[in-house]
């Protein structure tokens, strides 16, 4: 099929989603947007929405009918729904890698089967766990965390002591948490990688990302990283995108130690926010990689063509974008959500800068 005769479904109808088929308009392929809620950011832009449960199977099927493949924009997707629509038509990302990321415990587990190292980790199934994972860890301090639907440090307590840690373990109210080392990072970053059906893949940052109450506040490109430092983000992400067989974009989360040590922490199988910048700081960004990967057309060139800083309007900022109107370089994004609520993404700034010359 005509790379541009292509209908392409997203699974989740956020930002994400909006993105990735408005980017999808550029290269001519129509958008079906997938997800429980009304008026939401993609149905805004896509040819068509289906507005259902993730479990609802007569929707589920109706939509991959109207589709060619099938992609998604939010990892909470039950994977037998995934699994269900792959009878009908192709996904990507596979079940693969949305299984594995779905939870810390598994995540961990497969990174570091893979030989990618993280902060030290222990999967916790009762308060007796938690001792045993202070002894063994030795940790200053601990960051207990529930293995699923966590995000944006939803469900993450900090802790010093495993006593205290315990009394988490009670409110938490889950049978199944990861109890993670504290790590004193220099800093955090992400690397976005896109991979192709032809095994090519593409590579945006590091980027240096700054959080703010755990919700990424900016992401910056160029990262102020050792240039070897900088080398090994990417080939972690490389060696993880060539290890699940990556069809699509994956972000993959960091942190780089004061002795120049990196350790992975989440992977995010899908377009990531911390590639937002992208959009306008690069000829292909994140979102066009995801339509191009999804629908077998082969990755393009991810090289910035100028400096970014990435900014999110969380909440109440939104307010705050009358001041970026007249701010040289300011690229402006805003989500077409209605309701302001207290932590929800409602657009972003980008604003770029000319990339600094290395050569003399
Ligand atoms: P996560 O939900 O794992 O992405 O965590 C959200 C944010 O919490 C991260 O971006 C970090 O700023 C912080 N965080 C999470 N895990 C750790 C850890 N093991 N050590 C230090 N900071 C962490």
């Amino acid at each position: 099929m005509k790379s541009h005769s292509i209908t392409l479904g997203i699974l989740g109808s956020g930002q994400l989603g909006r993105m990735s088929a408005l980017a999808a308009a550029e290269l001519g392929i129509k958008v079906h947007v997938y997800g429980p809620d009304k008026d939401s950011p993609a149905e805004h832009v896509a040819a068509k929405s289906f507005v259902g449960s993730y479990t609802d199977k007569k929707m589920l099927k109706a939509f991959a009918n109207s589709v060619d493949v099938v992609s998604y924009e939010f990892e909470n997707i039950p994977v037998s729904t995934i699994r269900y629509i792959q009878k009908i038509k192709p996904v990507y990302p596979d079940d693969k890698l949305l299984e594995i990321s779905q939870n810390r415990i598994t995540e961990k587990k497969y990174l570091n089967d893979i030989g990618i190292p993280t902060a030290g980790w222990a999967a916790i199934y009762s308060p007796e766990d938690i001792d045993k994972a202070v002894g063994e860890l030795g940790a200053k301090s601990y960051i207990l965390k529930t293995t699923r639907f966590g995000y944006d440090g939803k469900g993450q307590t900090v802790h010093k002591s495993s006593d205290s840690a315990k009394r988490s373990f009670n409110k938490l109210n889950s049978d199944e948490l990861i109890l993670e080392e504290m790590v004193d990072f220099k800093c955090e970053i992400s690397v976005i990688i896109a991979r192709d059906k032809y095994g090519k893949s593409a590579i945006y940052g590091p980027i240096q990302n700054v959080h703010k109450t755990h919700i990424l506040h900016t992401s910056t490109v160029p990262a102020k990283l050792d240039a070897k430092v900088a080398a090994k983000a990417k080939r972690i992400a490389r060696k993880l995108a060539d290890a699940v067989g990556l069809i699509g974009v994956l972000g993959l989360e960091m942190f780089v130690t004061k002795d120049g040590r990196i350790l992975a922490n989440e992977i995010a199988p899908r377009t990531h926010n911390s590639g937002h910048w992208t959009i306008d700081a690069c000829a292909v960004s994140q979102f066009e990689q995801h339509v191009r990967t999804v629908c077998g057309i082969s990755v393009g060139d991810p090289t910035p063509h100028s400096a970014a800083v990435m900014t999110n309007l969380i909440g109440n900022d939104v307010n705050k974008i009358k001041n970026f109107y007249e701010t040289k370089g300011a690229c402006i994004h805003l989500y077409g959500k209605t309701e302001t609520r207290n932590g929800r993404k409602m657009g972003h700034v980008t604003v770029l800068k000319p990339l600094k010359s290395t050569r003399k």
